[in-house]
């Protein structure tokens, strides 16, 4: 039935856009996908320097080395580099690619390139190819075209990127040719980070530095501890001539008209219950392209919304994890416009239709391959199993604040508190068995009391069956919290479809590392106080739960109650970015922030202004296309429509009809519609021309949030009435059920 409509539609389309999408909607099933017979591990990496390769192509002392520095962080000498150069580019070369980048992670949120050709010309005709160590190492690429926050202008005029080891390099196949990347840094010449990843390197160190000692409580074998991420990828896919039909999916990412179909998200399970061919081809295509780059991902087919999809991977490294992440959104640009698609990666591309996520699931690994999130099978294991447990949940209590600041952007504002995401309340899911030991260990501490071997014991040995071995299938999932424990990670699900993930892991890795930091101390403490360890540490903890129970929430975090509940626990809610930003300006975040390391106080303050130009530039556009959009196509079509009534009904009254009462209400109206949006998109003009003058970008935020903002529901209002009574034929646009049912 949909299928007909659609069609139908299609046909009017076709014949008023005067293009070829349907045909050519319906000829393209013979696109030709990349899939690859062979299995999977046959062509795992094969576009990546791996250890592996890298051991073939260096001499052992050479590699060993390499590795060391890798593993242990430690400084790569100019010798060793250019060792690696060379074996980089003959690799690289064996694949026939012909040029190299750095590959870097600046803060327009998209990844950025420069590339250089290994060919050298040389003056005696003996032109050679190299890649030397010196290029390896450090590059200048023009910077000037990258925000800074006014970093570079108060400090000096250059910044450049220096190759990140922990990464390894890969080849990115381009049309028009094939191009070795090496994941670097960004950061301005006098050192200060215009990048990503340059911080989330520092907050991986420091969150090592303060977690290794504690790990090693338990485990005296283990030398490292590494932050973990496995993200989740929601976006839509919508047919690429619709999309370019679309100034507003073009410009701004997102639907800013179009009235939802009939049913919106309840539409007939067949429609979405199984992947349309094309979109399947995609999937397959963009498997086997990530595959052949190292990132394990798997398919995800459930999808909630029609149109919309997911991809997730295998976790990794915090630091590989998060390259991998943005790879793959450059990648699905790459593969979806082979298959005449667009991806959309906005966290609301369709008003009153699910919108996107991006879960980042977070854990702690150690070298000698343990879980510190995973409850164990014996007492010891337990007791490190609560410890850090209870420090993560301590820390979120702590600094919700800055974790609610790092998810915040234009995009995510739709998404938090519309009951299909997290509120933007910041609270800790664990579920009802854990919640239950934490109390029985609040009741069975006595506060100020010291522990006897014995009761030490028995407390511990208690602990033990209390958490059972496996508890990942008992966790009860609460699928409206933001912060969930899931039963060996915890999952940040307020993550916004665009973000860098990189933004909420710097700061999960920060807060959780000065915890972690403040542990050792209160433990300490309390030895020098003469209480055994094991005591010590089960006293610190049960304080922390104490200390922290108000993060703790189990409900239905979209009720009403909840928000009246938090304000009760004085738990943050900041709804939008404009002021959610702000919470990384307090003294409190600062002084996270610069105590670890993580960022300066010039880093943080143009990071901010970033964040806010961001902001303020998307709105902006949005304003500008939506206006544009009103004018220059709703009201044009309106008015034709609206001269079709009137022509019609001045020949009926020729013609002595007499019942046109509701034909001239429908005028009437059409006419209201017109008046009111050539009214509201000249108070926009006023209004959006006066933002620009509020001095510093926070304050123009601000003032967008409070008086532009309300403009957008209000223009679209009658854009999407206007849209429900014009014919198909005269509508200029795609319209939601043309761009949701791809086939
Ligand atoms: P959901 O139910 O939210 O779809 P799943 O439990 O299927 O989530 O997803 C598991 C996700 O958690 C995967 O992306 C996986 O990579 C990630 N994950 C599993 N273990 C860890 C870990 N130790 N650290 C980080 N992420 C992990
Ligand atoms: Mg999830």
């Amino acid at each position: 039935m949909h299928f007909c409509q659609n069609t139908v539609n299609h046909n009017i389309f076709l014949e008023n856009m005067q293009n070829d999408v349907l045909s050519t909607i319906l000829n393209q099933h013979d696109i030709q996908v990349d899939g690859s017979p062979e299995k999977v591990s046959a062509y795992f990496e094969e576009l990546v320097f791996t250890k592996s390769t890298m051991k073939e192509y260096l001499s052992k002392d050479v590699y060993g080395e390499v590795i060391e520095c890798i593993e242990l962080g430690k400084k790569i000498n100019r010798d060793i580099a250019g060792h690696v150069a060379s074996a980089m580019r003959s690799w690289a070369m064996s694949h026939g690619a012909k040029s190299y980048t750095h590959w870097f992670q600046p803060l327009t949120g998209a990844t950025a390139e420069k590339h250089d050709s290994f060919f050298t010309p040389k003056s005696d005709g003996q032109h050679i190819e190299q890649f030397t160590g010196d290029a390896l190492v450090q590059q200048e690429p023009d910077a000037s075209s990258f925000p800074n926050g006014g970093i570079r202008a108060t400090f000096e005029a250059r910044g450049y990127t220096a190759w990140d080891p922990s990464s390894p390099a890969f080849i990115l196949e381009l049309k028009a040719g094939k191009v070795l990347c090496i994941p670097t840094i960004f950061i301005s010449y006098t050192g200060e980070a215009l990048d990503y990843k340059a911080p989330l390197l520092k907050s991986i160190h420091f969150l090592e530095k303060h977690a290794l000692p504690i790990a090693r409580m338990f485990d005296r074998h283990a030398n490292r501890v590494q932050p973990t991420l496995g993200w989740e990828q929601e976006y839509f896919l919508v047919d690429e001539r619709m999309y370019y039909a679309r100034p507003d999916l073009v410009m701004a990412g997102r639907t800013l008209i179009g009235s939802a179909p009939a049913k919106g998200q309840q539409l007939d399970d067949h429609y979405f219950g199984s992947i349309p061919e094309r979109v399947y081809s995609f999937m397959v295509d963009l498997e086997y392209q990530a595959h052949r780059l190292g990132i394990p991902i798997q398919t995800r087919h459930n999808e909630v919304a029609p149109g919309q999809y997911e991809f997730a991977p295998m976790f990794e490294s915090v630091n590989v994890a998060v390259d991998h992440n943005q790879l793959v959104i450059d990648l699905m640009d790459r593969v979806a416009s082979r298959h005449k698609l667009k991806v959309l990666t906005h966290e609301k591309p369709f008003a009153g239709i699910n919108g996107s996520g991006k879960h980042n699931n977070w854990s702690l690994g150690t070298d000698t391959g343990k879980n510190l999130l995973s409850p164990g099978s014996t007492p010891k294991t337990n007791l490190r199993f609560l410890t850090f447990f209870v420090n993560v949940i301590k820390a979120v209590h702590e600094h919700a604040d800055v974790l609610r600041a790092s998810i915040a952007s234009a995009g995510n504002d739709h998404r938090l508190g519309a009951n299909e995401a997290p509120p933007a309340i910041i609270s800790v899911f664990i579920g009802s068995h854990l919640t239950g030991v934490l109390d029985s260990i609040l009741e069975r501490v006595e506060k100020g009391k010291k522990f006897d071997e014995e009761s030490n014991a028995n407390l511990k040995l208690d602990i033990h069956k209390m958490i059972p071995y496996v508890l990942l299938d008992n966790t009860d999932r609460n699928r409206t919290s933001p912060f969930a424990f899931t039963g060996n990670k915890f999952e940040i699900r307020a993550v916004g479809s665009s973000t860098n993930c990189a933004s909420p892991m710097i700061v999960m890795n920060t807060i959780v590392g000065a915890q972690l930091e403040a542990f050792k101390k209160d433990v300490n403490a309390l030895i020098a106080d003469g209480e055994k360890r094991d005591g010590a540490i089960l006293r610190v903890l049960s304080r922390y739960i104490e200390e922290s129970k108000a993060i703790r929430f189990e409900g239905d975090n979209y009720t009403e109650e909840w928000a009246k509940e938090a304000a009760k626990r004085k738990l943050s809610n900041v709804k939008d970015s404009a002021h959610a930003l702000g919470l990384f300006e307090t003294d409190k975040a600062i002084k996270l922030f610069t105590n670890s390391g993580v960022f300066s106080e010039v880093e943080l303050e143009a990071r901010q202004e970033i964040n806010y130009e961001n902001y303020n530039l998307k709105l902006h556009i949005e304003v500008n296309v939506l206006a544009d959009m009103a004018r220059t196509m709703v009201v044009p079509a309106a008015i034709r429509y609206q001269k079709k009534i009137a022509d019609t009904l001045e020949s009926l009254e020729k013609n002595g009809v007499k019942s046109t009462s509701y034909m001239r209400k429908e005028l009437a109206l059409i006419g209201e519609h017109i008046e009111c949006l050539l009214e509201l998109t000249g108070q926009l003009d006023e209004v959006s021309a006066k933002a620009s003058s509020k001095g510093h970008a926070r304050d123009e935020a601000r003032y967008i949030a409070k008086n532009i903002i309300p403009y957008f529901e209000k223009v679209r209002g009658h854009c999407d009435a206007l849209e429900a009574r014009i014919s198909d034929a005269e509508w200029p646009l795609p319209k939601y059920r043309d761009m949701l049912f791809i086939r």
